[in-house]
């Protein structure tokens, strides 16, 4: 029987229903634009005090901390650019396997006469303490290193990489929008000055997110206009997008440790399955931390683009590397700067499975696979 399989999460997730639920008052009744005086706007105005307070509690951070935006890609733009624009002298370091929404603000700011560093992973996709030491030099103004590959699903030791970055007095920010919702997040633990994250990858709404700008953070508004934000960040605040976003992600942190065990047996079974220990053309990318349910496998003299189409003929959704990267036929940039071999780098694709995948839809994901690769399907 054919079945539909969605096994793209780190594209994106499924909006949670109770946090759809809880939405709706504020698209159809209390649309109350929440910067008017009167007290129609008090429901919107509560809900967004509330908002934020729950997204605060959820990553140890402070209410007065959390900053609205429309997702990730903003919240990373606001983090390098803000901190550039306040001293365009200064250097700033990340790393080669950054989001594009990362790597692309930061050509921007090259363009504009920029100093960036570019720090190099292990094959494995870790961004080590030695390899940040090095790069650091009198001048630098920010370190911004993800918190998980998109790609790869690595994890990055964060908390040993602020701490190197404070001793010399470096604000230090962490794309965490891959983190966020799906494994513990103490903003005080990591000691990170920034943190972005995106709604829709933990079961919230699309187009909403938030960046955490520790207090006492010297940053300039990435978006200019109203008061909004605390005149951090203009514009009508996005009421119910942003209750959404506070729901889901409570809901994901009050299960997290189950989530994590039911999606890392999950990936378990799917890679005996699949017998990657015992097969020489099969590589697992991103070493031995990475996000449950995060499969990068390099497939020897495949083509992952044909592998991707394969699938989606049989129901199931994967994707060939990064979601954003999903037209591009190239390598990717993150298995580029791994070192992955070319005959296995093009036969790659990342099977990204989440809280509501199951172990029928593991079976029958591994069982398609594995006729496609052998090719008798
Ligand atoms: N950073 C990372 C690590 C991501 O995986 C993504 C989305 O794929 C983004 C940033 C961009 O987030 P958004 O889709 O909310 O703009």
């Amino acid at each position: 029987m054919r079945m539909f399989i969605y096994a793209d999460n780190a594209a994106t997730t499924k909006l949670d229903v109770d946090a759809f639920e809880a939405m709706k008052p504020f698209l159809l009744n209390e649309y109350a634009n929440v910067s008017q005086p009167y007290s129609f706007s008090r429901k919107s105005k509560e809900a967004l005090i509330e908002s934020r307070k729950i997204i605060a509690e959820c990553i140890h951070a402070e209410p007065e901390e959390i900053y609205f935006t429309s997702g990730g890609t903003e919240s990373d733009n606001w983090a390098i650019k803000g901190i550039f624009f306040l001293n365009q002298k200064r250097k700033i370091i990340t790393s080669k396997i950054e989001h594009h929404a990362i790597l692309h603000s930061t050509r921007a700011i090259e363009q504009m006469g920029g100093e960036l560093i570019y720090l190099k992973p292990t094959k494995e996709g870790l961004i080590t303490v030695e390899e940040l030491s090095s790069a650091i030099t009198e001048g630098t103004s920010l370190v911004s290193v993800m918190l998980a590959n998109n790609e790869i699903g690595t994890i990055q030791p964060i908390k040993e990489l602020s701490q190197l970055a404070h001793k010399v007095g470096i604000i230090f920010h962490t794309d965490a929008v891959q983190a966020v919702g799906h494994i513990k997040i103490d903003v005080q633990d990591l000691g990170v000055d920034m943190l972005s994250a995106s709604a829709h990858k933990f079961n919230g709404p699309k187009g909403v997110g938030f960046l955490y700008i520790k207090k006492g953070t010297s940053i300039i508004p990435y978006v200019d206009g109203g008061l909004q934000e605390s005149s951090l960040r203009a514009g009508t605040e996005n009421v119910a997008s942003i209750v959404g976003m506070a729901y889901a992600l409570k809901k994901n942190c009050q299960c997290i440790d189950t989530n994590i065990n039911k999606v890392r047996e999950l990936e378990n079974n799917l890679i005996s399955l699949l017998d990657i220990a015992g097969n020489k053309d099969i590589i697992k990318n991103g070493g031995n931390n990475t996000l449950a349910g995060n499969i990068s496998l390099s497939f020897k003299n495949q083509d992952g683009e044909a592998l991707l189409h394969r699938l989606d003929l049989r129901g199931i959704c994967v994707s060939t590397g990064s979601a954003c990267n999903s037209k591009n036929m190239t390598i990717s940039h993150v298995l580029q700067a791994i070192g992955l071999d070319e005959e296995y780098a093009k036969g790659t694709i990342r099977i990204s499975l989440g809280k509501d995948n199951t172990k029928e839809e593991v079976y029958y994901l591994a069982n398609e696979l594995n006729k496609i690769v052998m090719k008798q399907g």
